[in-house]
């Protein structure tokens, strides 16, 4: 932490960056971090390639990420959050990982330990209460823009406080954003209680896929392209139902396969997907996506496949899921 520490004193132009198609705490770290470094006099770009998706659109800040960046050598310093591995940060990768300082800020199981500079802590709760610590020692005082943005990371990344990597941190993070002014139910509206039509009608038909495996203890929902079609709805609409496949009796491991999940068309089969893991705890979900070369936490983890068929997928996975 303490060469972080000095680094992020010291640089000058820096790129902060989070992992493609984001989630609340790679948004959320991202605008934090990036507005603590402003506040210190630096010069911030704050990039995320992918679209954000609505729901956190409320956020303050959330105008100044950026999808493009003319000239990546002109950052002295990139400070990536919430990535286990640097191509996580999407098609930038290699021109980002050629910045002269490289600093890894992550609390995923799955990190490979890039860059120069590391702050990798896998107690942590999220990459939020890892850029907390850093805004702490640094000496800024937490804004209230910084404050919704951690408080909405923690949230996120904890499932609202029921997921097994919720700590005493996450309670007292949030305590402190709470106080300098963050409103949880604002916030809970925003993120979770705000929902389109197609929305509910997407559910409705990812629900209507759900099939168990291996006695009942792994269970599979997908969500095809033409799901979304068919309902007016986007990628990430389908964020949070792999829930209701995880929470069925008995089932172990559950798995979402989303078509087209990461955009962009497959150059032969019906990929690319994107696969979400979610275990109870007695199953290695990061483990599995390992070996399809993805990554994240024993709870919860994540995987691209390019072509293959989805028979063909669903039997690789199964495979792989055994030993249960
Ligand atoms: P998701 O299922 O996309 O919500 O992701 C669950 C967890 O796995 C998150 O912590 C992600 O950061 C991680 N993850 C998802 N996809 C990948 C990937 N392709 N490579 C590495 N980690 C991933
Ligand atoms: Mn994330
Ligand atoms: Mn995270």
């Amino acid at each position: 932490m303490k060469s972080t520490l000095m680094h992020l004193k010291s640089c000058r132009r820096a790129l902060v960056a989070s992992h493609v198609n984001p989630d609340g705490d790679a948004i959320g770290s991202l605008i934090a971090m990036g507005l603590a470094l402003k506040s210190l006099g630096k010069e911030v770009t704050m990039y995320n390639e992918s679209a954000i998706p609505a729901v956190y659109q409320f956020l303050p800040a959330i105008d100044r990420i950026v999808s493009r960046v003319a000239d990546f050598s002109a950052y002295d310093t990139a400070v990536i959050l919430d990535c286990g591995n640097l191509d996580r940060v999407g098609e930038a990768g290699s021109a980002i990982g050629a910045i002269g300082t490289v600093v890894n800020i992550d609390h995923h199981v799955t990190n490979n330990g890039f860059g120069d500079l590391q702050y990798v802590d896998t107690e942590a709760c999220a990459s939020a209460e890892l850029v907390y610590r850093l805004i702490h020692e640094l000496g800024v005082t937490i804004s209230e823009a910084m404050a919704w943005s951690l408080y909405t990371g923690i949230l996120t990344d904890t499932g609202s406080f029921r997921f097994s990597n919720t700590n005493r941190a996450a309670f007292a993070i949030s305590e402190e954003m709470l106080t300098i002014g963050v409103d949880p139910w604002m916030v809970a509206q925003y993120v979770y209680g705000t929902y389109s039509l197609g929305r509910i009608k997407l559910l409705n038909l990812a629900l209507d896929t759900i099939e168990l495996a291996h006695d009942g203890k792994v269970s599979l929902m997908t969500v095809t392209r033409k799901m979304l079609e068919k309902t007016g709805t986007r990628p990430e609409d389908a964020d949070g139902m792999i829930n209701y496949a995880r929470g069925i009796e008995d089932v172990r491991l559950a798995v979402l396969i989303q078509q087209n999940g990461n955009g962009g068309p497959a150059a032969n089969g019906n990929g690319p997907y994107h696969v979400s893991l979610r275990s109870d705890g007695s199953v290695d979900a990061a483990a599995i996506a390992a070996a399809f070369g993805g990554g994240g936490h024993a709870s919860a983890a994540g995987f691209n496949v390019e072509a293959v068929s989805l028979a063909e997928l669903k039997a690789r996975i199964l495979e792989l899921a055994t030993d249960l």
